[in-house]
């Protein structure tokens, strides 16, 4: 017998080590509950129902090729390879295979599991599967990880003019091996269920992320570039909470934008050319992640960044956690966030930058607080985000480059359509004031609206002065 052992990877096609098992003879697929370690990470109760959602559709589909599918508890990872070791003793298991996982914790889980089962004379095998090319493969000419975005995009397009990133086969079905599946569980202790109406955004299953996939390439992908921004249009594909979970691989992704486009990537149709940069964003982030792992453990990618003198402000933080600045493009999106599990990307960028510059306010506060909510949450992609929007990142925006909330709101919500649709007190307003309704006066009288939280103009100048106070590389460098 031959095992699988799932993680954030729950489809059948297209995935690499279920492909790589099945070749080898009977397979098994394992999935291990560890709510201890999801709290530790700071895993959203939404995301944590989208896995057991999306468990129970793949257990289905697996069960009719006669894979049985078991679910195993350990409170943590640290258990994973007792618990493990102990299943392939009892299923008389050859080898395990994986599809990789980055970030210093799901490495040394990896590491400790295969070193267990090795004892135990069983073989251990990852894959690369979540990304197109392997870390540490994509380099600068001097060896090491690059840090800069157009860089490390220039050698993925001459590696992808090279060799495409090839979909595997789905497995065929198997004889009943004997080994009866467990039942999915519908709730995790320690994660509450989320609404009827969170959930129904984001139905669960291949079928679904094959369907928006589809229906993005097909009727969308032409319009992206010149949608995207808009956070009142469906201008994206909202893949992001199935890519995450691995309910959809990247290769699946890009073939589609490839086959919208006559198999090209840096030319042709603008829009599948800038959907497929941003599935280069996540391989960058994710490359970074094991490049600098300082990243994975909530260090600042530039350390002299560590110096900055963060704001405690607990009411500020809570404010904009709670949706209630008085700023309505923030609030409309944290709004969003907190009700359907997502946020549009432009508003994530937004929200940020007004939590780290205006309000600021440690970017690891904003970073825990969307881990806690999204149904998308990962960590190379979230960390990305938040060290970009507070210029402590690579690549990242330059600090004194500071979003106004306003402008962007004017910009990318101009009619307000997105802000009233998340802040119905705001419905009388027109398109001018609903961006800034303390300028409109007192006459809609606004009465459930708060007043902003923050003098935009001058928490402007606040930040600046924090960040022309910080120490520069070089001197960071002489002081070491
Ligand atoms: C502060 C901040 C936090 C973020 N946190 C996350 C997160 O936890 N998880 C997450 O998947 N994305 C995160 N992003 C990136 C981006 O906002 C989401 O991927 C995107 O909004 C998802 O919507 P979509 O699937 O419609 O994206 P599309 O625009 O259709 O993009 C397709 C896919 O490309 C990937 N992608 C797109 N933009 C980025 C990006 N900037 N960085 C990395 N990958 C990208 C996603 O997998 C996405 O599904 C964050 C961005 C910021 C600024």
């Amino acid at each position: 017998m031959h095992l699988i052992w799932l993680r954030t990877d729950l489809r059948l096609h297209d995935n690499t080590a279920l492909a790589a098992a099945s070749q080898r003879g009977p397979v098994a697929a394992v999935y291990l509950i560890t709510p201890e370690q999801w709290q530790a990470h700071d895993d959203a109760p939404c995301k944590v129902d989208f896995w057991l959602r999306n468990l129970q559709h793949l257990s289905q589909a697996l069960d009719n090729l006669n894979i049985p599918l078991l679910i195993r508890h350990a409170a943590t990872w640290d258990q994973a390879p007792t618990v493990l070791s102990q299943l392939c003793r009892e299923l008389s298991v050859e080898s395990v295979h994986v599809n990789e996982e980055y970030g210093i914790h799901e490495s040394r889980r990896d590491s400790a599991v295969a070193q267990a089962l090795e004892a135990d004379g069983v073989t251990f095998h990852s894959y690369l599967d979540q990304l197109f090319f392997q870390p540490g493969s994509v380099l600068t000419k001097t060896g090491t990880y690059f840090q800069v975005f157009s860089q490390f995009r220039k050698v993925c397009y001459s590696r992808l003019h090279s060799a495409l990133p090839r979909r595997v086969p789905t497995p065929k079905a198997q004889a009943e091996p004997g080994v009866k599946s467990d039942p999915v569980p519908t709730a995790v202790e320690g994660f509450p269920t989320p609404s009827e109406t969170l959930r129904a955004l984001w139905p669960a299953g291949e079928d679904e992320a094959r369907r928006r996939l589809d229906a993005f390439a097909d009727q969308q992908i032409s319009y992206y570039k010149d949608e995207r921004d808009f956070p009142a249009k469906p201008g994206t594909s909202q893949l992001s909470a199935y890519l995450a979970a691995g309910v959809v691989s990247p290769r699946q992704c890009l073939h589609a934008a490839l086959q919208t486009n006559q198999g090209e990537f840096e030319s042709g149709d603008i829009g599948a050319i800038t959907w497929i940069n941003e599935l280069l964003w996540r391989e960058f982030y994710k490359h970074i992640l094991v490049g600098y792992p300082r990243v994975s453990r909530h260090r600042a990618f530039r350390p002299e960044t560590e110096a900055l003198a963060w704001r405690k402000a607990p009411e500020d933080l809570a404010a904009w956690q709670q949706a209630r600045t008085g700023l309505p493009i923030i609030d409309a999106a944290m709004r969003q966030l907190l009700e359907t599990g997502w946020m549009h990307n432009r508003l994530r960028m937004v929200v940020a930058m007004f939590l780290t510059k205006n309000l600021l306010i440690d970017w690891r506060e904003g970073e825990r607080f969307f881990m806690r909510h999204l149904i998308d949450g990962d960590l190379a992609a979230n960390n990305g985000g938040w060290q970009w929007s507070s210029s402590t990142g690579t690549d990242s925006a330059p600090y004194f480059r500071i979003f106004s909330p306003l402008s962007q709101s004017e910009k990318f919500d101009g009619d307000g359509v997105f802000i009233k649709r998340w802040l119905p007190e705001l419905d009388a307003l027109n398109k001018k004031q609903v961006h800034n309704p303390e300028a409109a006066g007192g006459l809609f009288g606004v009465a459930d609206y708060p007043r902003a939280i923050v003098d935009l103009k001058q928490s402007r100048e606040r930040a600046l002065a924090a960040f022309r106070r910080l120490p520069s590389r070089q001197e960071m460098a002489e002081h070491e």
